[in-house]
């Protein structure tokens, strides 16, 4: 690692995409949302930048892009190697600032802002390595890997021995499991059929295309009114099958005995998981609705907008949830999600992540291409998921075949944008808002 690169900027945009014309991305609680990002780009003295974002909807993206300005003295002037070897520290120093965690701490807006600034710094350190994120991560030994992560509030379940313990057993299998990961790629499901706003017609014709794309799982929206929800997931069963998965997402609407009586009614399509049944906050609500849906064999999922590794933690403690769906964009970035990652592999929890709005495929393929190959060793029941919006953005975007996420060999984490969307989609003076 060269020792003398210094971050001296931090630049950060407001980006929005009216998806919300089109109804892409709507569900039963976001019925409008403008795909956004507030966008951070690392300038240091040499010609190596780092690129990382969070995701938003449109609106408040401005106050993310406040919150990154406040916290982005916490690496201005600093020597990568320094921050590097010492990241876990760095990332407290940034999570804990003594005066800006009272907005927080580690959840909200503030967290999200955190996150544009970690994720830019692990795009950061695979640029100078010349590697692509997930292949830095499989090539930190376990001490170092583990040396990223701030165990704080969670070594009631994992330790940072058992993690190094985790990830030493797996070093016998690295090797071959990177070669069919490379040369197979990993599974991916669909949200692209089910979104709230869409016709029957149109979900007909993307379910079609989907399977003729290779997908075997597919995902549409709930929530809003049963009637509709038990044709919708009829129509899709007949589109699809019953050979096929189906798995249902509420996005946070019910209350936690709403979500059990209107799962019972769908329970007929068998879904895979219902996701998000209920507030991202309720452990105990999960693990309520979890065990009513034991006896139809429907797991429960969530992740999305659960705020940290405390939240995370109780959920698997608690067998609250089947599917622990992390997000690239939140928590704190990829250290925080490393510790998610592991205590999930101790408690036997599938990690299946959120993804889609902007450049969120982009990002957390690494992270699963990492648990598969350090961690887990499986794709069983596990999939990433796949949404085929915005991705013509990103100057290297995921490469999708037959249904699989393909591995990437560019440096960095996927997520540098052209220079022609910046000026194009930069709020509020970017051509495609000026005129709205
Ligand atoms: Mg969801």
């Amino acid at each position: 690692m060269s020792k003398d690169i210094i971050i001296e900027k931090l630049e950060v945009k407001d980006i929005r995409f009216p998806t919300s014309k089109q109804k892409d991305g709507s569900d039963a609680m976001h019925t409008d949302p403008d795909y956004s990002c507030a966008y951070v780009i690392l300038h240091t003295n040499s010609d190596i930048k780092g690129y990382g974002l969070t995701f938003t909807l449109g609106k408040g993206t401005e106050i993310v892009v406040t919150a990154v300005r406040a916290l982005q003295y916490h690496v201005i002037g600093k020597y990568t190697n320094y921050i590097f070897n010492n990241f876990a520290s760095v990332w407290r120093s940034i999570t804990s600032d003594s005066q800006l965690r009272w907005i927080g701490p580690e959840k909200g807006v503030i967290h999200l802002a955190t996150a544009a600034i970690i994720n830019a710094l692990w795009d950061l350190w695979a640029r100078i390595e010349k590697k692509p994120v997930w292949k830095l991560l499989i090539d930190l030994t376990p001490e170092q890997l583990v040396s990223t992560i701030d165990f704080r509030y969670i070594t009631d379940v994992i330790t940072k021995q058992e993690a190094i313990e985790l990830l030493k057993k797996e070093i016998p299998n690295k090797q071959e499991r990177e070669k069919e990961l490379i040369k197979n790629g990993y599974p991916a499901y669909t949200t692209q059929v089910g979104w709230l706003g869409y016709s029957d017609e149109k979900i007909k014709s993307l379910c079609k295309e989907y399977l003729s794309k290779g997908f075997n799982a597919f995902k549409i929206k709930v929530g809003q009114n049963l009637n509709n929800d038990i044709n919708r997931c009829r129509l899709v069963r007949e589109c699809i099958g019953f050979d096929n998965y189906l798995m249902v997402d509420a996005n946070q609407v019910w209350d936690v005995n709403e979500a059990i009586e209107w799962m019972k009614k769908l329970a007929e399509f068998k879904p895979t998981w219902i996701e998000e049944p209920t507030a991202p906050d309720d452990i105990l609500g999960h693990t309520t609705i979890a065990r009513a849906m034991d006896e139809y064999n429907i797991g429960v999922a969530t992740g999305e907008m659960c705020a940290n590794r405390v939240i995370f933690k109780q959920l698997l403690q608690n067998k609250a949830i089947t599917y622990c769906q992390i997000d690239s964009a939140r928590v704190g970035g990829i250290n925080e999600l490393l510790s998610i990652y592991l205590m999930a592999k101790k408690l036997g929890v599938k990690v299946c992540p959120h993804a889609g709005g902007v450049g969120l495929c982009e990002m957390v393929q690494h992270l699963q291409y990492w648990d598969y190959i350090s961690l887990t060793g499986t794709y069983e029941g596990k999939w990433i998921e796949y949404v085929d919006q915005q991705h013509e953005h990103f100057k290297h975007p995921v490469t999708v075949i037959n249904g699989r996420y393909m591995p990437g060999k560019e440096p960095g984490y996927s997520c540098e944008m052209f220079d022609e969307t910046f000026k194009k989609n930069e709020f509020p003076n970017g051509e495609v808002w000026k005129n709205q």
